[in-house]
């Protein structure tokens, strides 16, 4: 009798043909989240894996893996050869267990034969040890519809037992579904558009813009702090900060004052786009979320997408802010978005920024700007630095 942790793969599980692809992913993620708790070994059996870690390692390994995109659920189980009298001992052990930590008074008892070798079919496997149990522990019923804790047994090369099933993200392991450069700026909703991004699979590299000296360092300080809290679940961001403030005095001096944002975010997305090329990136990701600001009408986002060829991804597009509160606390961005650092969209902030805007006169007002150049004068001053956990 031992012990090791479980990790089911939900929707990696269902994949077909590219089922082992996925699964080879994850695998990875879950090496280097568990490297640092003793490497231990890990091997995959129908549809789960296995860590065995050693014991005193399993809490902190739990919480690393809630972290990890492509986990469904996480339990700690005792491993058994598959006869009835090791399955019983464990059983009750397992179910003692959970009595100690919660005051629980039923049960029911939920086996899953995968090893259609194995003699005994799963009901009868469970009211079998349902039975050993009411007559060994004391004070406790089985209840078939409500019962407050389930002793699950898996029954496959080895048994596995067990009564805590950890919920985890869900999701796609990171690297499975290409690599996307997320616009992220100190507020609240591009970490949240990169959270849900990168638990689809893909693989983050970010673009920060800033209005040095008009906007302080402490908010860059900011972004990197998000940067930090998102690398807990993307892994190393590489991140691009860019200084934007000679492109916005060339748009203030010439261009109607009222076309301040849009012009802006175009070259936001001209500058994002030519670094996503130069590093094989498929996608851009911004935090926007339809009707939230006067640039995020349906205009403004057709004239925005215009500026460029490649694809912008919208995770929040329909989200309401309060849904997207409520991601950022969990995900725990929330008290850094917070902070009352100015972003650079405010600092030549117009009064009435056009809410409908036109293409042709937004091209018109682009004609009086040496686009071109402003762009590769951006990009080739460009700030890299890695973002870790
Ligand atoms: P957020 O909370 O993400 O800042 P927001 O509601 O303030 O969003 P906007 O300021 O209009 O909305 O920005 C929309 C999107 O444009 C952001 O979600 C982000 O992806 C991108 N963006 C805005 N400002 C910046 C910036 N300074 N650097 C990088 N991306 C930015
Ligand atoms: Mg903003």
């Amino acid at each position: 009798m031992d012990k090791v942790i479980s990790v089911s793969l939900g929707e990696v599980a269902l994949k077909g043909l590219n089922r082992g692809y996925f699964e080879n992913k994850l695998l990875k993620q879950i090496r280097s989240a568990t490297r640092e708790f003793g490497s231990p070994n890990i091997y995959k059996e129908q549809g789960k894996m296995y860590i065995e870690a050693e014991e005193n390692y399993f809490d902190q390994i739990i919480n690393r893996l809630k972290k990890v995109f492509g986990i469904v659920y996480i339990s700690p189980c005792i491993r058994v050869e598959k006869d009835m009298g090791n399955i019983e001992k464990a059983s009750m052990v397992a179910l003692k267990e959970a009595l100690e930590k919660k005051n629980i008074r039923t049960f029911k008892v939920k086996t899953n034969r995968v090893d259609k070798d194995f003699p005994i079919k799963s009901p009868d496997m469970s009211s079998k040890i349902g039975g050993v149990l009411l007559k060994s522990i004391e004070g406790i019923k089985v209840d078939v519809h409500n019962p407050q804790v389930y002793l699950y047994i898996d029954i496959k090369d080895k048994c596995y037992i067990y009564t805590e099933r950890y919920k985890a993200q869900g999701g796609l392991p990171i690297g499975t579904n290409g690599k996307g450069l997320l616009l992220l700026s100190g507020g609240i909703d591009s970490p949240v558009a990169g959270f849900m991004m990168a638990k689809r699979g893909v693989r983050l590299s970010a673009v920060h813009f800033h209005s040095y000296p008009f906007t302080s360092e402490r908010a860059e300080e900011k972004v990197k702090e998000l940067g930090n809290i998102l690398a807990r679940y993307s892994g190393d961001i590489p991140l691009y900060t860019v200084n934007i403030i000679d492109i916005q005095k060339e748009i203030h001096e010439k261009c109607p004052e009222n076309q301040m944002t849009i012009l802006t975010r175009r070259f936001m997305m001209r500058i994002a786009e030519k670094i996503a090329q130069r590093q094989d990136i498929n996608a851009l990701i911004t935090g926007e979320s339809l009707g939230q600001v006067a640039s995020q009408t349906i205009e403004g986002i057709g004239v925005t997408n215009s500026s460029v060829d490649i694809p912008i991804l919208r995770p929040l597009i329909g989200f309401d802010k309060v849904d997207i509160i409520d991601i950022a606390k969990e995900i725990e961005t929330y008290e850094t978005s917070i902070l009352p650092y100015e972003d650079c969209c405010t600092v030549f902030l117009p009064k009435h920024p056009l809410t409908r805007p036109k293409l042709e006169d937004i091209e018109e007002s682009e004609k009086k700007l040496d686009v071109d150049y402003l762009v590769d004068e951006a990009v080739s001053n460009a700030v890299f630095s890695t973002i870790e956990p």
